[in-house]
């Protein structure tokens, strides 16, 4: 694979940080002009020998480089979304090693055979992995990480508990504290409860797929989880007593009108807080 030219790196405005984080984890945060429009950046994480996470296919050459001369037994990824699973083909070929999915199935189903042309703008196009299924601990190097299942954002969402330094790594679990914008397939209701699975595990610290680190979050992942129950039970309220989902969005999420608008019409709307609205009616337990 060609590296890009320096002339490509500089129409993209790709970069990556490197940093080395308490615990001997390294963060790798990459970004692209056009993911800092959006405030966006994509993190990967070395964990000894294994790698959560890849970053996206348009930085999949800085990938590699940060990760060049290490030795990986194992990619694991949080979700199958392609801003985290794009440079998984290239450097599970690169370094040797499996490639590791919870429900590799839902790539299929959650809009992997239909990208929108937004996000293959933003991500590029990603490589085809072939991910075995996920195992309940992932053992390499005297290192260790525990799989939990945190499904919700994707069906295939999965955290990993380092049991050496109590680190979280979360994937899309958690961007913002609020009830936010989602994409049509999440389930909330789900959300929730993989909020408190994480926060109950008590983690030193969480670790976030787009780069946010943050000590002792169990109370964050337990607000988190109260502020999307309490939207929900507004949404379900107004929704028995008659009022459209649009109408039920704009009482409920009074504020920020105008920037939901503008993600919802950059994204085709694929990300929305009308589709939070919807898949709270729709998945009412
Ligand atoms: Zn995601």
């Amino acid at each position: 694979m060609s590296l890009p030219t320096l002339a490509e790196r500089a129409l993209s405005g790709l970069a990556c940080k490197l940093d080395e984080l308490a615990g001997g984890i390294t963060r790798v945060r990459l970004s692209s002009r056009t993911t800092r429009l959006n405030h966006m950046q994509v993190a990967l994480y070395r964990v000894g020998e294994l790698l959560v996470d890849t970053g996206f296919a348009r930085a999949r050459a800085l990938s590699l480089r940060a990760l060049e001369g290490q030795r990986l037994a194992a990619i694991l990824l949080t979700h199958h979304h392609e801003d985290h699973s794009g440079a998984a083909a290239a450097l599970a070929a690169r370094h040797a090693c499996p490639v590791y999915l919870r429900r590799p199935e839902v790539r299929r189903t959650e809009g992997l055979d239909a990208i929108k042309p937004y996000r293959r703008l933003w991500w590029g196009e990603p490589g085809e992995y072939g991910p075995l299924p996920m195992p309940e601990r992932i053992d390499a190097g005297g290192r260790a990480l525990r799989a939990v299942p945190i499904p919700g954002h994707s069906a295939s969402h999965t955290a990993f508990l380092d049991e050496l330094s109590g680190a979280v790594l979360v994937g899309d679990l958690y961007i913002s504290g609020g009830a936010t914008a989602v994409m049509s397939h999440e389930d909330p209701y789900e959300s929730i409860a993989s909020l408190r699975r994480v926060a109950d595990l008590e983690p030193a610290r969480m670790l976030t797929g787009h780069g946010l680190s943050m000590e002792r979050p169990a109370a964050a992942l337990r607000e988190k989880a109260a502020r999307i129950e309490a939207a929900a039970g507004e949404i379900l309220r107004l929704h028995r007593a008659g009022l459209p989902e649009r109408e039920i969005c704009r009482r409920v999420f009074p504020g920020g009108r105008a920037k939901d608008r503008f993600l919802e019409l950059l994204t085709q709307g694929e990300f929305s807080r009308l589709n939070l609205v919807r898949a709270c009616i729709r998945r009412a337990p």
